[in-house]
C-alpha cells in the first residue's frame, strides 16, 4: 500500500485568512509512505503537523528509513523544516536527498546550515538531534531496495526538480511543482509524469492570469490538466494554490478543472488516500 497525505498545499507564503481554511494555508510538504521508505517531499509550513504525526504514529516508527526530498529550496518549500519535531529526536534519522548533475554545484548541507544559523534560528541544525544524512547524486535516477526515483530539473526561477517516485510495488506518483512551462508544455516533464497513478502537479493561476505572471515560475490549472491528458495519468491532484485565492475561488476552479479531465480534484490540507 502506498499512502499520499497533504499537509501543505498553499504556494509562496502561509495564509492564515478566514475563507482559506477548507483547502488550507500551510506551504508545500506532502508525505508518501511506501511499503518501506517514507518520503517527505518538501518542507514547508505544513511539515510541522506532520511531524506532531508522526511523533505518535507507530508506522513511522523511527526504525523506518525516511527521506527528504525537495523540489527546490524557495522559502515555502524550507521554512517548516525548524519546527519539523522528530527531527528533534536523537533516535531517529533523515536523509536529506537531491540527485541529479545540477544538484553537484550546491553544498545541501549549507543551505540548510544558514537557514538555521543563530541570526535566524536559536537552534543550529546540529543541535536538532536526529542523525541528518545528506545525499548527493549526480545521476538522475536512484534505486532503494526495489524503489526507483527518478528526478530531471524543470523550469523555475533558480531551477527546480520534478520526481518521479515507483515503490516496489510499482506504483507511480509523480511531483511536480514550481513549473512554468512557457507557451508549450515541457515535453520531458510528459514523458517523467508517462502512466502515472497519481500526478502532483502545481497551478497557481488561472490560465487568464499566467500571462500576467511570466518569469515567476509556475503554471496555470488548464497546463496542469493538459499535462495529465499527455501523460495519460490516472489520477491529477493540483497543489501550490496562490495565498489569494480563496476557498470559493478554488471551488470554482475544481469544477473548471472536472470539466475537462475525469479524475482530479484541489489538494486539501490533511487530504489522504492509498493507491
Ligand atoms: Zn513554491
Ligand atoms: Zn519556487
Amino acid at each position: 500500500m502506498s499512502r499520499i497525505k497533504f499537509y501543505g498545499v498553499r504556494g509562496s507564503i502561509p495564509v492564515c485568512n478566514e475563507g482559506f481554511q477548507k483547502f488550507g494555508g500551510n506551504t508545500s510538504c506532502i508525505l508518501l509512505e511506501g511499503p518501506k521508505h517514507t518520503v517527505i517531499l518538501d518542507a514547508g509550513t505544513g511539515i510541522r503537523e506532520l511531524g506532531k504525526e508522526m511523533a505518535h504514529d507507530q508506522h513511522m516508527g523511527i526504525d523506518r528509513p525516511c527521506y527528504l526530498a525537495f523540489s527546490h529550496f524557495h522559502w515555502d518549500h524550507i521554512q517548516g523544516l525548524p519546527f519539523f519535531l522528530p527531527a528533534y529526536d536523537s533516535r531517529r534519522t533523515f536523509t536529506i536527498s537531491a540527485i541529479g548533475r545540477e544538484h553537484l554545484g550546491k553544498d545541501l548541507r549549507s543551505i540548510f546550515e544558514t537557514q538555521m544559523q543563530a541570526e535566524y534560528f536559536p537552534v543550529s541544525l546540529d543541535a536538532m538531534g536526529a542523525k541528518i544524512i545528506f545525499f548527493q547524486n549526480p545521476a538522475s535516477h536512484v534505486s532503494v531496495e526495489k524503489a526507483f526515483v527518478r528526478a530531471i530539473k524543470h523550469n523555475h526561477p533558480g531551477g527546480a526538480y520534478s520526481y518521479r517516485f515507483q515503490d516496489s510495488e510499482g506504483r507511480i506518483v509523480v511531483y511536480c511543482t514550481d513549473i512554468e512551462h512557457g507557451d508549450r508544455i515541457d515535453s520531458n516533464i510528459v514523458e517523467l509524469e508517462h502512466d502515472a497513478d497519481v500526478l502532483i502537479h502545481e497551478a497557481q493561476y488561472t490560465p487568464e492570469e499566467l500571462p500576467h505572471y511570466k518569469g515567476w515560475g509556475h503554471s496555470s490549472w488548464a497546463q496542469a490538466v493538459e499535462v495529465a491528458e499527455k501523460a495519460q495519468v490516472k489520477r491529477l491532484i493540483i497543489t501550490h494554490h496562490d495565498p489569494d485565492h480563496d476557498d470559493e475561488f478554488l471551488c470554482d476552479v475544481e469544477k473548471q478543472c472536472q470539466v475537462r479531465f475525469p479524475n482530479v480534484c484541489l489538494a486539501r490540507e490533511k487530504m489522504e488516500f492509498v493507491i
